[in-house]
């Protein structure tokens, strides 16, 4: 999609630190770090957010759930202590890039609730 900061990324026009890859998904480090292991996962396709899913998108929902979160998060070194996992939905979700990421938090205790 045009103007679209994680299309570009996934498209490799713009420079990211790739953590992961595959023909679906790509994983890279968030610019503005909010714990010692920040990553974001992507669907190379451009979906808004979890809500733009849908039936058609079943089993790239699970691939990023079943198989790139817990193998990146493991890559990380985080399987052992624990880590977070988030995804941001619209205005009062706080997301701020309309392509669905999900957010690999760890290398620290989280806070809960989140803020
Ligand atoms: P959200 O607030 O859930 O939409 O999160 C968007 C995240 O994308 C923030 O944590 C930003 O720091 C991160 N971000 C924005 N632009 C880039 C970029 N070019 N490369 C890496 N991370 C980015
Ligand atoms: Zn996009």
């Amino acid at each position: 999609m045009a103007d679209c900061v994680f299309c570009k990324i996934a498209e490799r026009e713009i420079p990211s630190a790739v953590v992961y890859e595959d023909e679906d998904v790509i994983a890279f480090r968030d610019l503005e770090p909010q714990a010692p292991v920040h990553v974001l996962v992507i669907p190379k396709k451009h979906l808004e957010s979890v809500l733009d899913f849908g039936k058609e998108n079943k089993v790239l929902a699970a691939h990023i759930l079943a198989d790139v979160i817990p193998e990146v998060a493991k890559a990380q070194g985080l399987s052992a202590k624990g880590f977070r996992v988030v995804t941001n939905v619209g205005e009062e979700g706080g997301q701020t890039v309309k392509h669905l990421h999900f957010h690999i938090l760890g290398g620290r205790s989280m806070q809960w609730p989140p803020g």
